[in-house]
């Protein structure tokens, strides 16, 4: 551990305006279920020394149906996800991607709310709520915002969240069309993805890709030409040219596009009574 523990400020709030107004007051990080933070305490990258404990409360937790609205509380678990009936009727697809995140383990302690809060382009949950037209539903002592989560980034593991803000909630309306979920890894269980798509069939099909460029993205050229009719081979030439993805040290750009491409084939070939083909 190259962060010395003993040299963290860690406050525990006993309620969400509790924590609303410790944030407001100076700025700390949140910690949720830590599987993020935890990594990078590790590694020694956090600069702050102050963090907010938000694992306990509560009032964060739930999964529930408004106004026929998917409401997933910022501290559900993929474990939570994994098990919520409201979730596996209306949104399997990102049943599907927690089934795939990490392991039981981080799936029991990982949330949706640190997942989209942490930014990485390769967060698996994000193109599924990038694909719902999910908004991110964000507080801070001075009020309540929503953001469409189409418009949540801002650059890579940079987002329109202020300091003094939280993730409370995040907001899923009812998805018309079939959903279909990829995660392609180096492995099929605790891998990073290298390509992970989420995708609704319909007429005008919403397709998400995260680990293609630098934040989660929509691809509304390609879902464009698809709507309009365009054959699988053109409208995978759109897509070539509409995502941006980079050589790392999982994969290389090349890869990736290809992949891209292959798995819209995929899901425009594969049948509607398939679950999640
Ligand atoms: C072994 C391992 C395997 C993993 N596998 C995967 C995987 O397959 N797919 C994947 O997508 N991820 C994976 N992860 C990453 C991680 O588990 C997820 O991103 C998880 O959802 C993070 O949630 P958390 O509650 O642990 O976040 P934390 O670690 O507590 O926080 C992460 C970030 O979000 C901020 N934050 C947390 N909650 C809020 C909130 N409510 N409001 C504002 N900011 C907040 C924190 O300040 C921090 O910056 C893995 C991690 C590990 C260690």
């Amino acid at each position: 551990m190259r962060t010395a523990i003993s040299e963290l400020d860690l406050r525990r709030p006993k309620s969400l305006g509790e924590a609303l107004e410790m944030l407001r007051d100076e700025p700390r990080m949140p910690v949720a279920g830590a599987t993020d933070v935890y990594v990078a305490l590790n590694f020694g990258t956090l600069p702050t020394k102050r963090y907010l404990d938000i694992w306990p409360l509560d009032e964060l937790r739930g999964i529930t149906v408004r106004d026929d609205t998917l409401v997933l509380g910022a501290l559900a678990t993929y474990t939570d996800c994994i098990r919520s009936r409201e979730v596996n009727a209306r949104l399997p697809m990102l049943v599907e991607a927690s089934r795939l995140v990490g392991g039981p383990q981080i799936q029991n302690r990982g949330t949706i709310g640190g997942n989209i809060a942490n930014a990485s382009p390769a967060g698996d949950s994000l193109p599924v709520f990038a694909a719902a037209d999910a908004a991110v539903v964000l507080r801070s002592a001075a009020g309540e915002r929503r953001v469409p989560f189409t418009s949540f980034y801002t650059g890579y593991r940079a987002s329109v969240r202020r300091p003094d803000e939280l993730i409370v909630a995040v907001e899923v309306p009812r998805v018309e069309g079939q959903q279909w979920f990829r995660k392609v890894g180096t492995r099929a269980a605790q891998a990073i993805s290298k390509v992970v798509v989420a995708a609704v069939r319909s007429p005008k099909p919403k397709i998400a890709f995260g680990s293609v460029a630098a934040t989660v993205v929509r691809v509304p050229r390609t879902e464009h030409a698809l709507a309009s009719g365009a054959s699988i081979d053109d409208a995978l030439q759109v897509l070539g040219a509409e995502i941006t993805p980079i050589d790392d040290v999982r994969s290389t750009a090349e890869y990736r596009r290809q992949v891209a491409k292959n798995l819209v084939r995929r899901f425009l070939s594969s049948r509607t009574s398939e679950r999640s083909e």
